[in-house]
């Protein structure tokens, strides 16, 4: 069933950051053990993968985000908490090369563990389980009242848009 999210998620607190974290961090941390399993090299090779991709998402995605392009000199929300805005905030609509650096970003993190991941079927299953959570839990609570209006997954009706103003 659909929550009743019936206003606008216009900031985010700590905790909320906090739980999306740890959220967020159970496939990551259940990948690097994988390679690591196998490969303590291939590990780094991910780990420097994931710093590179997820500057490139916060330069080319998030910097159009009314949460990073707001006051302030740092971003607080669901997956940043003070990290400093390195980039010049944007908030003109994503462009073509922005969605595609964003998304071939988002898919080259999750398919890199895949090779090392099937040869441990235990810790792909939690991978995939709780890569689910994640993304489901994402879905359900934030993106029907999202004020990331641009993205393209942004599920917020149209009558939520028009009847609040963004801080
Ligand atoms: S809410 Fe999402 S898009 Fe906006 S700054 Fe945070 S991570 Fe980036």
């Amino acid at each position: 069933m659909e929550p009743q999210n019936t206003r606008l998620r216009e900031r985010y607190r700590f905790i909320d950051f906090l739980y999306y974290i740890t959220l967020c961090a159970v496939p990551f941390l259940t990948a690097c053990y994988a390679i690591y399993k196998h490969a303590l090299g291939w590990m780094l090779v991910y780990l420097v993968l994931c710093i590179a991709g997820v500057t490139i998402i916060y330069r080319y995605y998030c910097s159009h985000c009314p949460h990073y392009t707001r006051e302030g000199r740092t971003t607080h929300c669901m997956f940043f908490w003070g990290m400093p805005k390195f980039f010049k905030p944007r908030p003109e609509p994503l462009g073509f090369l922005d969605k595609t650096l964003a998304l071939l970003s988002s898919f080259i993190l999750g398919a890199f563990p895949l090779y090392w991941l099937f040869q441990e079927p235990g810790l792909l299953v939690i991978a995939v389980l709780s890569l689910i959570a994640f993304l489901t839990s994402v879905r359900r609570n934030e993106c029907s009242r999202c004020i990331y209006f641009e993205c393209p997954v942004n599920k917020t009706p149209e009558e939520l848009k028009s009847n609040e103003d963004i801080a």
